[in-house]
């Protein structure tokens, strides 16, 4: 993806602050920092895969692109129009992105309401939106979803609780698909799926972007799963965005210490390889959003912390073209 392309969607400096629920009033508010001044470009037709640990803000940053949550601060810019700008006061009403940007959620089951018959579930948008002229229209269109996630028309008047993950998952697509958008946030889609299916679904996801001019942000803690789909890729460390490149060049020139032990751990196809390479393993735990380290946020786990890092917080540099890494070395 050019990056003289204009891009579809841009966040700039994207902040969301969740306040935490019981604390003393008499004390400073404590807000858990879920996601921290993060900027970046999704361009038109491409998937940019979002990878880091459960808790490092992923989620949280797929939905509040899409206004979800409602930010904290920050810009978030579709197709050159501000949906979002907390300096110059701009929120828009979002019912009309919301025919363009949707989302697939990362468990069906709990996504698609069990007293809906899938119909009801893919026609809810339609009606919305009021995206047809006839009774027979509607129906149609519900049915021309279903095919196109690989479901049938009898599977119209069943209920989800009847179907498998896989299944529920794809009524979860025919539903974001309903609306015709352009952009989709893949919120983990394949995580709560047995690994048999996930490459179905995967590859159904692959089809339907080529077929419908998709942009993805796919969203994964697998970084296996994500190199597979996705264009570009960024690593999300503590809700911070720590390194962002083509993905070729990023699983194979990492750059990051925390992309090259997320790489480390990604079995090779040869196993002999796959044995005599070095695993890097991570000291401590994940610290809390809610009281983040100073500086760096990586450096309580990072084997190359200097004093500069406990003090300064390094900017998401472009080190090579295309390829940003926010590290002081
Ligand atoms: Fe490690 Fe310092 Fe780079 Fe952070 S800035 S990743 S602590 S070397």
């Amino acid at each position: 993806m050019s990056s003289e392309q204009n891009p579809l969607i841009k966040v700039e400096n994207l902040r969301k602050y969740f306040p935490v629920k019981g604390t003393n009033p008499l004390q400073k508010k404590k807000y858990v920092q879920a996601v921290e001044s993060v900027s970046f470009n999704i361009y038109r037709g491409e998937t940019l895969g979002i990878v880091g640990e459960s808790g490092c803000g992923k989620t949280t940053l797929g939905r509040t692109i899409l206004r979800l949550y409602e930010p904290t601060s920050g810009k978030i810019i579709y197709d050159g129009a501000p949906i979002y700008d907390s300096e110059k006061k701009i929120a828009v009403k979002m019912l009309p992105y919301r025919r363009k940007m949707q989302i697939i959620f990362q468990d069906p089951s709990a996504s698609l309401d069990p007293r809906m018959t899938v119909g009801e579930i893919v026609g809810e948008a339609l009606d919305i939106h009021k995206l047809y002229s006839s009774k027979k229209e509607r129906s149609e269109r519900i049915n021309e979803l279903l095919d196109k996630v690989g479901l049938n028309t009898e599977h119209a008047n069943r209920f989800p609780p009847e179907f498998s993950g896989g299944q529920q998952q794809r009524v979860g697509i025919a539903r974001a698909l309903a609306v015709d958008p352009e952009f989709i946030v893949c919120d983990e889609p394949i995580s709560a799926l047995d690994v048999s299916i996930q490459s179905q679904v995967v590859n159904m996801l692959e089809d339907l972007q080529a077929e419908n001019h998709l942009t993805y942000l796919f969203i994964a803690h697998d970084i296996s799963v994500v190199r597979h789909i996705s264009n570009r890729i960024g690593v999300m460390y503590l809700g911070q965005m720590v390194e962002l490149a083509d993905s070729y060049e990023l699983c194979s020139k990492p750059v990051h210490p925390y992309t090259r032990t997320l790489l480390s751990a990604v079995p090779l196809p040869d196993p002999i390889k796959s044995r005599s390479r070095q695993r890097i393993l991570l000291e401590g735990e994940i610290p809390s959003p809610l009281n983040p380290p100073s500086g760096c946020r990586f450096h309580t786990r990072c084997p190359y912390a200097t004093d500069r890092c406990r003090e300064e917080c390094p900017e998401l540099r472009e080190q090579s073209p295309g390829h940003f890494v926010a590290c002081h070395l």
